[in-house]
């Protein structure tokens, strides 16, 4: 397989026409979610990034199957997905299935409608952080349909019902769905709209370069959180639902990560050891408390999404100048920083209660 050359550029979306075989398709029947009723339904969307509906190829993601995963901290995958192929075996172009009904493509099996779908939710993130000048958006990632993935000591993922990004080899994994009654990850765009936003995290806080950094990894735990954090913000932001969660997840699951739900920071959480779930730091809670006070804060601040991503790119230069540790606190600072005056004002004192635990941190910017 390639492991680098993921270089078309955004200048296909421009086009809203799919050029596809013989005869034009405007658009393709996927799976959605209506914001006016919540419901999901099929919806016929233009897929202006998509140049082969038969792959789901685009110049967002490449979609493939049948792949072996090797996830584990020996592997010498680098940044940017140079040397990918050490972590991935066997990978195969996914055949989609669909005919044509006028100008839409009309997936005709399970598999093609949630592969073209996830390419649907994928392709909205990457436009939304493209309009915000993200830089990652430059260039597509692949993505690896229900793959095998060997268990080993370093995976902590589940590997059915579920999705990933994985910062290393910057490449997606969509798991396949075991549990049917709830909408499958692959078709719920909040959780796709999560996952790009881990892709967005790693290029624009760690500059796609994680494989040589050593941290304390009481630090990494925070800024796990962190990452988690932002990519549901964002993932909240992109489908304007702070509880897309609950249309795939566990009522309690669900409920933690419910953004609209005010949270407040533990003093137990702050050295990164706690909290921990079978074991091992469990970075949602402490990245929840982000979450849902960037999304109480964003009908008042107007550029926040850009303050959003100027923060991430601030504790990279900062990482990189103080060395790789990092304090609660740290990443809300530098967001603070990037508000005017009046707006951080506001911001203070809406955080001021939520981070009690640890407000003299902020002591420099919130006077
Ligand atoms: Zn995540």
């Amino acid at each position: 397989m390639r492991a680098d050359g993921y270089q078309q550029h955004y200048v296909a979306m421009l086009a809203v026409t799919l050029m596809i075989g013989c005869g034009e398709v405007h658009r393709v029947r996927v799976i959605d979610r209506i914001e006016r009723s919540g419901r999901f339904t099929t919806v016929d969307k233009p897929l202006p990034t998509l140049d082969s509906i038969d792959h789901v190829r685009g110049s967002v993601v490449e979609m493939f199957g049948g792949a072996s995963i090797r996830i584990d901290s020996a592997n010498p995958a680098r940044d940017r997905g140079v040397n990918r192929d050490q972590l991935v075996s066997h990978p195969e172009s996914v055949q989609t299935s669909w005919v044509k009904d006028g100008e839409v493509a009309v997936p005709t099996d399970i598999a093609s409608l949630l592969l073209l779908s996830a390419y649907a939710h994928f392709e909205r993130a990457a436009v939304y952080f493209s309009e915000l000048d993200s830089i990652v958006t430059e260039n597509s990632a692949p993505c690896f349909y229900d793959p095998h993935i060997p268990i080993s000591d370093d995976l902590t993922v589940s590997t059915v019902d579920n999705a990933a990004y994985v910062p290393i080899a910057d490449l997606f994994l969509i798991m396949r769905t075991e549990k049917l009654g709830d909408i499958p990850l692959a078709l719920n765009p909040g959780v796709l709209a999560h996952e790009y936003a881990h892709r967005v995290f790693y290029y624009e806080l760690w500059g796609a370069e994680l494989a040589d950094v050593e941290m304390d990894p009481l630090a990494a735990n925070l800024l796990g959180a962190v990452d988690e954090g932002v990519a549901d913000y964002f993932a909240a932001r992109i489908v304007n639902d702070p509880q897309f969660t609950s249309h795939s997840l566990d009522e309690t699951a669900a409920a933690a990560r419910d953004l609209s739900t005010p949270r407040q920071l533990e003093v137990a959480w702050l050295d990164g050891t706690k909290p921990t779930k079978s074991g091992v730091y469990d970075p949602y809670p402490l990245g929840t408390v982000l979450a849902a006070n960037l999304w109480h804060l964003v009908d008042a601040i107007a550029d926040l999404d850009t303050a959003v991503l100027a923060a991430q790119r601030s504790v990279r230069i900062d990482l990189s100048t103080h060395g790789f540790t990092y304090q609660v606190g740290d990443f809300e600072i530098a967001l603070l920083q990037h508000l005017d005056e009046s707006t951080r004002i506001y911001a203070c004192a809406e955080l001021e209660y939520t981070y009690a635990a640890a407000w003299n941190r902020f002591s420099g910017v919130c006077l």
